[in-house]
This record gives C-alpha cells, sequence and structure tokens, in this order.
C-alpha cells in the first residue's frame, strides 16, 4: 500500500502518471545515523521521519489531498555523535549542498511544493539556513516540519526535558515501530546545562540548553555528547511509553496534511 506514496518504490511510468494526475506536495523525510543511546539503533531519526511521512501522506490521501514520500536522507549533520561507535556524519556544508541538490532533483520534476519531515534536532539549524538560501537563490519556499516542534504541545505535557534519545522520542520510536529495547533505556544528562558545567565545559546561566527553555537566552551550540551523556541519553528514556508517542503521531500527522493543504491554497481548518 505504501509503495504507491514512495517516489523510490514507484516505476518512473508510475510517477509520470501520478504527476499527469497532480501531486499536491512531496515530503522529504530527513533522519540520521546516529547513537540513540543502548535502546535504539542508529536508523532511529530516520525511521521517525519516514514512517511519519508514510503517514501523513496515506492521511492526506483519503482526505483527497495527494502527496509523494521522496528517499530518506539518512546521513546528515551528527558531527557531535561521532565518539559513539557507528555515527555518520556529513560536514555541515556537505549537507548544504545535499538539500540542494535533493530539492533541486524534485523541482526538475515539477515537483514544487516540498516539505521537509525532519526528524534530527542537529539537522534543524542547517535546514533552516538550507531554506532560506533556497528562496534566496531560487525564489521557490520550501518548508520544514520538526516534529518536536508540530505536536510541540503534546510534547510539552511530558514533565522530563526534549533533548536526546529521551522520553519523547523513545515514546515516539515505540509508536512508530522501532526496535527499543526499554531493559536497556537510561536517564543520563537529565539537566544540560548542569552536565555541562559538571564536565568542567564553557557555560552560561543564559544558555539555552533545552528546547523548552523559555525566558532570556543566548543561543549555546552543541556539545560533543559523550562529553556530558556516557550513555547517549541525554533526558530520561526510562520513563518511555507507547501511548505517549502515539499521541505525538496523532498531534502531528492531521496538523502536517492541514500544512500542505494550506500550502497549496486549500482552506485552512
Ligand atoms: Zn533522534
Amino acid at each position: 500500500m505504501t509503495d504507491a506514496l514512495q517516489l523510490e518504490r514507484m516505476t518512473w511510468t508510475e510517477v509520470d502518471r501520478a504527476l499527469a494526475d497532480g501531486v499536491d506536495a512531496v515530503l522529504v523525510p530527513f533522519g540520521s545515523v546516529e547513537q540513540h543511546g543502548p535502546h535504539m539503533p542508529l536508523d532511529t531519526d530516520s525511521l521517525i521521519a519516514r514512517e511519519l511521512a508514510l503517514r501523513v501522506a496515506a492521511r492526506g490521501a483519503q482526505e483527497g489531498v495527494r502527496m509523494l514520500v521522496a528517499p530518506t536522507i539518512g546521513v546528515t549533520v551528527s558531527w557531535y555523535h561521532m565518539q559513539y561507535a557507528g555515527s555518520m556524519r556529513l560536514t555541515t556544508d556537505t549537507f548544504l549542498r545535499v538539500v540542494r541538490d535533493v530539492l533541486d532533483s524534485l523541482v526538475t520534476h515539477g515537483l514544487e511544493t516540498i516539505v521537509i519531515v525532519n526528524g534530527h534536532g542537529g539537522n534543524v539549524p542547517a535546514l533552516t539556513v538550507a531554506i532560506n538560501h533556497y528562496l534566496e537563490t531560487t525564489g521557490r519556499r520550501i518548508v520544514v516540519a520538526n516534529w518536536l516542534d508540530l505536536a510541540s504541545d503534546v510534547v510539552g505535557e511530558i514533565d522530563t526535558p526534549g533533548l536526546h534519545a529521551e522520553e519523547a522520542e523513545t515514546s515516539l520510536a515505540l509508536a512508530l515501530g522501532q526496535r527499543v529495547d526499554l531493559e536497556a533505556a537510561t536517564r543520563d544528562a537529565f539537566d544540560r546545562g548542569a552536565a555541562v558545567r559538571a564536565a568542567g565545559l564553557p557555560w552560561t546561566s543564559f544558555g539555552r540548553y533545552d528546547a523548552s527553555h523559555r525566558g532570556p537566552s543566548v543561543t549555546v551550540p552543541m556539545d560533543m555528547l559523550r562529553d556530558i551523556a556516557p550513555s547517549g541519553v541525554v533526558g530520561d528514556a526510562t520513563r518511555a511509553a507507547r501511548a505517549t508517542g502515539e499521541r505525538i503521531v496523532e498531534a502531528f500527522v492531521p496538523r502536517l496534511v492541514q500544512v500542505v493543504r494550506e500550502l497549496t491554497g486549500g482552506a485552512a481548518a
């Protein structure tokens, strides 16, 4: 069933026909290949981005919004995970060029409404630069949907910090069918700012170390995570639950269908 929604699972003649019939948008999942604690595989962000995109495309199909899902871009901005075995990365400047080439490829075929479905927080700064640079140089507007942002109200109900391989992400991975070993789940660097300070690294009380940080702040870069979180978890993975992840999915999916409907000129819900 999902083959019909996945660009790389279609023949070129099927894609040609789909384009002739009209495609409202193409979703491009961006993940990562990086450590996700001792309890989840390296492909967790990629799986989350792809599975969310497929659910969005399937929901859209039921509602008359036609979407295709492009191949998942797996190796991305993960330099700060390289101290853990197996993590892979593109340098940030390579990543920006990859984003550019992927977008250009889709535009070549007339797929002009493009929404990036991003599963990896470390991609956010570069993706933000990439889509602004794309508008600057081509006049085309691309949108990025980060699950942490589009489901921010549900994520905000979780009272442990939302950073990496922790309660929210592990819950979402459970809901989307990832292999999760909850017995191996850990709690680590629960307060990232405190962990940075304890590691003797430059620290400021105004640093925004958590996505949910409110109030006066300065932006700080990532940390080489193993310096502050030996297990690779930043937050508390031990409290993960499938039901929590299902609430995130149920918030994200209809909202992204709505985003596409609005971008293509349909009525706002
Ligand atoms: Zn992740």
